[in-house]
């Protein structure tokens, strides 16, 4: 009997057995249609088999092995496998989260012209002269054969990429492919552009969510077949096949985006590093606020830490201030000294931008007599005040809706929004400034790739005096005219309920604030604070990393908190909270047998407890021990899988989540 185990993308942890007369060992790792229930399905031939624990007279024939294109290697499906067992997910899940959505279908695209080589490579005379560090870190990268973990820290602009473009260099000379991630690759066009004008003889492909279906299959086709040499994209590229694969880089390492938040909750740095050692290849994560795991990593020896000092062009780090809010009356929301900063700038022709990461006019529509809120209907939160489109919006699930004339509970007219967004901030900067063009730049104006290019080019153009923008702004730009930055409304973040907010925090305005003074012009910061002796903000304007994530690490080795401890979530959702919590209990109950050097906390209610109207609860799992917690989850995902659940109910478990 020819038996194959597919794949197939359901939420059972298991494969399914077809016959398939005609297969062989070379067709692991193809794509197969097989008939399921009243239709069919496509996956990938993850084994062979002589027998099936199925019962013979039930197994059903496969339509069709699709031999259209390579088989996908072995260490692909280990990878995949190795997603399976760690995030707990079923293989079938993860092989078609792996593949581009045309190819999951089990459609191949159509023939596109081959990219010939455009142009001679770049000469040597035409490359920067590297820096000691810079060079020691090129070396250190190819020093030693095999896998090895390589933390590049060094400050924006310090020369990173520079450091990666060498690396790349020298494994494009060796014959090799190179693997670069990076954070959110619609806001790096300009990397994009750096990378390929390095390498102009190179087959560059680009893996991102954003492409359109063809595009996106013929970059895997091309990386399968080892065509591409240098694959650059978001954390889904981590899944591309490379056959030749001899380097990975990610770039951001700490960025929060790297790991995904549904489906398949994988962290792409994190299983690219496994993926290096499997291929034993090396792995460079660089980062200016390296995530506190890395960090401790490398502090630890695990990782090789890599420092650039200093600058790589501009002479001087921003000057970082901090302005103390406690005792003055802030102009709508804003302290004199970074008024008058912004004044000076718009004198001086140079740009500046306040930083605030709340998009919106206002984050609520209040009436001060009877005590009405806008709330959303669906979830825990409040529908935000989008006064250019004079509507409503729940930025959570997407309602919208017209901004009341009147209080729909008592009827009064004069409604009042309550707080500050960056729409608010552009109002009154424009008041305030009528001579400045002020520029808002957040999810809102810039909607589409294409709105967000043209507000980059006007920004580049010089065309904006002033710019006010969420974090959106503050990833892998530079303005040359830009030497302001303003923090306001930071504050809130460092007591937030979540032990990671500071270290997104600190990152957050480490990197907004190196978008200052990139070139000729000398930068700085100003935050704005209520608490200005925050270790936090001293550890700013000191441009102390070291010293921040060394206290923050201490705090969490007191507290256990993950890289001292190792956490698992699961979480429930459904109609009612009684019944997220129930399911929760039941799953602890089932739990609490198998766990041994674990520990199972008490189901709560999620933070932000109801969702598109669905109550949301979560368990929270940990070990000291990462396969201690490993070892129970695979036990504890078996009973949950047959756990009775009510009508609605969905769950799903979260290995080392990043959000609580
Ligand atoms: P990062 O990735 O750390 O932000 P980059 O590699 O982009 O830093 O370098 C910042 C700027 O300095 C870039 O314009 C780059 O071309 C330039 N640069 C980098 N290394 C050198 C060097 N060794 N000599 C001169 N310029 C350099
Ligand atoms: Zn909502
Ligand atoms: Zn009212």
């Amino acid at each position: 009997m020819n038996i194959v185990r597919v794949a197939l993308d359901l939420p059972v942890p298991r494969l399914f057995d077809y016959l398939a007369p005609d297969a062989s060992e070379s067709d692991i790792g193809r794509r197969v249609t097989v008939p399921f229930g009243k239709g069919s399905r496509t996956g990938v031939i993850a084994g062979l088999a002589a027998v099936s624990e199925q019962p013979e007279d039930k197994l059903k024939t496969v339509v069709e092995v699709l031999r259209d294109m390579p088989a996908l290697p072995a260490e692909w499906l280990a990878l995949c496998e190795f997603c399976s067992c760690y995030y707990h997910t079923p293989l079938g899940e993860v092989t078609s989260f792996a593949l581009p959505p045309m190819l999951r279908r089990g459609k191949l695209p159509r023939r596109s012209k081959s990219l010939a080589p455009a142009s001679a490579p770049a000469s040597a005379p035409d490359l920067p002269q590297l820096l000691a560090a810079q060079q020691a870190a090129v070396t250190a990268i190819f020093a030693t054969a095999g896998f090895h973990a390589l933390l590049l820290h060094g400050v924006t602009g310090s020369g990173k990429t520079e450091v990666y473009l060498r690396a790349i260099d020298n494994v494009l000379a060796r014959g090799g492919q190179a693997l670069m991630l990076v954070p959110e690759i619609a806001l790096t066009p300009q990397l994009e552009g750096r990378v390929a004008a390095r390498f102009p003889a190179a087959q560059i492909v680009c893996a991102n969510s954003g492409m359109a279906d063809a595009a996106r299959a013929r970059g895997f086709l091309a990386a399968l077949a080892g065509d591409a040499e240098i694959v650059l994209g978001t954390r889904l590229a981590v899944f591309m096949p490379l056959p030749r694969l001899q380097l990975i880089i990610v770039d951001e390492e700490h960025d929060a985006s790297f790991k995904q938040q549904e489906g398949l909750r994988y962290s792409a740095r994190d299983v690219a590093v496994w993926r290096a050692h499997q291929l034993n290849i090396p792995i460079v994560l660089g980062s200016a606020t390296p995530s506190l795991e890395s960090f401790h990593h490398a502090t630890t020896g695990r990782y090789q830490m890599l420092e650039l000092p200093q600058r790589a062009v501009a002479e001087a780090m921003p000057v970082v201030r901090i302005v103390d809010t406690r005792r003055e009356k802030l102009q709508e929301g804003l302290s004199a000294a970074l008024l008058a900063g912004l004044q000076q700038r718009l004198e001086r022709g140079e740009q500046s931008l306040v930083f605030l990461n709340r998009r919106g006019y206002a984050p609520v529509l209040a009436c001060p007599p009877c005590g009405w809120i806008s709330r959303c209907r669906r979830c825990a939160a409040n529908l935000v005040v989008h006064l250019a489109d004079q509507r409503l919006r729940c930025h959570h699930c997407g309602y919208e809706a017209l901004i009341p004339r009147a209080c729909p509970d008592c009827g009064n007219v004069d409604l009042l929004p309550f707080g500050r967004g960056t729409q608010r901030l552009e109002t009154m900067l424009a008041e305030r400034f009528p001579a400045a063009r002020v520029l808002r730049v957040d999810r809102d104006s810039a909607s589409t790739p294409k709105k967000w290019q043209a507000l980059l080019a006007s920004i580049h153009a010089g065309e904006a005096d002033i710019l006010v923008g969420t974090q959106m702004l503050a990833k892998g730009h530079d303005f040359p005219l830009l030497t302001l930055v303003g923090a306001v409304g930071a504050d809130a973040a460092l007591f937030a309920a979540d032990f990671r907010a500071p270290e997104r925090l600190f990152a957050q305005l480490m990197q907004v604030g190196g978008r200052s003074g990139r070139a000729d012009l000398p930068g700085e910061v100003l935050i704005q604070t209520e608490y200005p002796e925050h270790p936090l903000y001293r550890a700013l304007v000191d441009h102390d990393y070291v010293r921040f994530a060394t206290t923050q690490l201490d705090e969490r080795r007191i507290a256990g908190f993950p890289p001292f401890s190792f956490q698992a979530m699961l979480r429930a959702e459904a109609r009612g909270m009684e019944q997220s919590l129930a399911f929760l209990h039941a799953a602890r109950c089932a739990g609490a047998a198998l766990a041994d050097g674990v520990t199972l906390y008490d189901p709560v209610p999620m933070r932000m407890q109801r969702l598109m109207a669905l109550e949301r609860g979560q368990l929270l799992v940990e070990s000291a021990s990462r396969p201690a917690l490993q070892a129970f989850l695979g036990k504890w995902m078996d009973q949950l899988y047959v756990l009775k659940m009510p009508a609605g109910l969905r769950w799903h478990l979260d290995v080392d989540p990043l959000e609580f």
